[in-house]
């Protein structure tokens, strides 16, 4: 089915005073976000893939060592994480939810070290990408980092948490300093509450 780029679930301003300010997120979703969506759009329009939903197409035309070269599977893994990084982001500001930290806790030793080795990640993710919580097929919960579009959908995991760290997530506002904005996004940008859902 065609792909639909959804409305941010705040305003654009809402996370300014939270280090991710009204032009970035203009940029991010207004541009980029739109951009995977009318590209995803126009490659999928006559082909097998048409009627399937974004996770069927994200799934099927993944190959790895080939994701350079796959406008479909690109543009539609990109809508996917977009989506979700919208929703994992929020400025209400609410603690973690106990079931959650008590999850980061028994696989991490606590969820500063959960925190830690995220950051790591997506600090070590050479180019574009995503750094990620996720939860395995066997019910561990791992951090992992991906190339460009790759994601957790690629590998039958469960995404709990995302950071996008394409340079434009984070260029306007931190301009070279990717740890720092990996560092704000944890301390201030997380929704704790939509991670623990995924749970
Ligand atoms: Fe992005």
């Amino acid at each position: 089915m065609a792909f639909h780029l959804p409305d941010l679930p705040y305003k654009y301003n809402a996370l300014e005073a939270l280090g991710m300010s009204m032009e970035t997120l203009e940029f991010h979703h207004d541009m980029h976000h739109k951009a995977y969506v009318d590209n995803g759009n126009k490659l999928i329009a006559g082909t097998e893939w048409e009627s399937k939903s974004v996770e069927e197409i994200v799934k099927g035309t993944y190959q790895a060592g080939a994701v350079a070269q796959n406008g479909i599977f690109n543009n539609a893994s990109q809508h996917w994480n977009h989506t979700q990084f919208w929703e994992m982001m929020g400025p209400e500001g609410k603690g973690m939810p106990g079931a959650l930290e008590k999850a980061l806790t028994e696989a991490f030793g606590s969820v500063a070290k959960f925190k830690e080795d995220f950051a790591a990640a997506g600090a070590a993710q050479f180019g574009s990408g995503w750094a990620w919580l996720v939860k395995d097929a066997d019910g561990s919960l791992k951090v992992t980092k991906t190339e460009n579009g790759v994601n957790p959908l690629c590998f039958g995991q469960t995404a709990l948490l995302g950071c996008d760290v394409w340079e434009h997530s984070y260029y306007i506002d931190f301009r070279n300093k990717r740890p720092a904005y990996l560092s704000n996004f944890l301390e201030k940008l997380v929704n704790w509450e939509n991670v623990a859902s995924r749970l």
